[in-house]
């Protein structure tokens, strides 16, 4: 993939941009290529040398890098940061790069940064949970340590005092360790033999020239048909129901009007994949008309 300076940004940044601070080392795959949906993974390694990404959109992904550097700096006793283990299971060799472990004589916590949204927090992210539980799978592999918690750090970007003293939900503070449920070895195992299996289903297609495994709702990020209740002269719904009937009764009360907010495949009308261009699923469902519409940007709750 080309990285583009199109705004002048600053060499330091570009390089710092450019660098592989996520290489997979000699494995078949990284933990993240493995959650990730083997579409997006295929699709990304056909067209690697077309794709362009523009240093000045990267802003998140630089912070990360920043902060994996800054994290290897703040080295605490008992700490071990950004250590990357491998494993072969039945010849594939699956790597992870863990952010900190912290090893105690009853077992090592391992947690991982995430600049992440208040949104984010607030509701499931069940990748976290996966992603975490892979990590300690390797560590009871390669280690033979027992792993006592896995956990989240968020950064919260868009932290907001109001809202923490006004929402009873909203994190209390712009840092938030999020503790995760642990998997045993064997769920975890199963679990990771399951993704290995549908990654090489996707190179198998390629391999045949057949039609790559289709992403699903979740590797989309479908978000649901919305039914917002308008009122004359404001630009911003009063509320979003789920339920259309809902929505009209609400409408009435207020003496408004409800308006249809279509569902829409965030990854995808957004190309937060980066290969949505090259994406038969995503050309199929455009010709189809699913991916128009959606919550306005405004409304959306991240
Ligand atoms: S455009 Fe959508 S369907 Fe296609 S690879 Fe990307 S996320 Fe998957």
């Amino acid at each position: 993939m080309e990285i583009t300076n199109n705004h002048g940004v600053p060499e330091t940044l570009v390089s710092l941009a450019r660098r592989d601070y996520y290489s997979k080392g000699k494995a078949d795959y990284s933990v993240t290529e493995l959650l990730s949906p083997p579409r997006v993974q295929r699709l990304r390694k056909l067209y690697n040398a077309e794709m362009k990404q523009d240093v000045s959109q990267m802003l998140w992904q630089l912070m990360g890098s920043a902060l994996h550097v800054v994290a290897e700096r703040g080295q605490a006793e008992g700490h071990i940061t950004e250590e990357r283990l491998f494993t072969t299971m039945n010849g594939v060799t699956v790597s992870g790069a863990i952010d900190i472990q912290r090893d105690d004589a009853d077992g090592i916590t391992i947690s991982d940064y995430k600049f992440t949204s208040a949104w984010a927090v607030m509701n499931e992210k069940p990748e976290w949970e996966q992603q975490q539980n892979i990590y300690a799978w390797l560590v009871r592999r390669e280690k033979k340590r027992d792993v006592k918690a896995v956990q989240i750090i968020a950064l919260i970007r868009d932290w907001n005092r109001r809202e923490a003293e006004r929402r009873e939900d909203y994190p209390k503070a712009p840092i938030q360790v999020i503790n995760l449920r642990l998997w045993s070895q064997e769920e975890t195992e199963q679990f990771v033999r399951g993704r290995i299996a549908a990654h090489n289903t996707g190179k198998l297609a390629i391999a045949f020239d057949e039609e790559l495994p289709l992403c699903t709702d979740e590797d989309r990020w479908v978000r649901e048909t919305k039914f917002a209740v308008m009122k004359q002269g404001r630009k911003r719904a009063l509320k979003l129901f789920d339920n259309e009937d809902e929505a009209k009764k609400f409408a009435e009360q207020e003496k408004g009007y409800v308006e249809t907010r279509n569902g829409e495949a965030i990854r995808c009308t957004g190309d937060y994949c980066g290969v949505s261009q090259w994406c038969s699923q995503y050309r199929q469902a455009n010709a189809a008309g699913d991916e128009e519409g959606g919550v306005r940007p405004e409304e959306r709750q991240e």
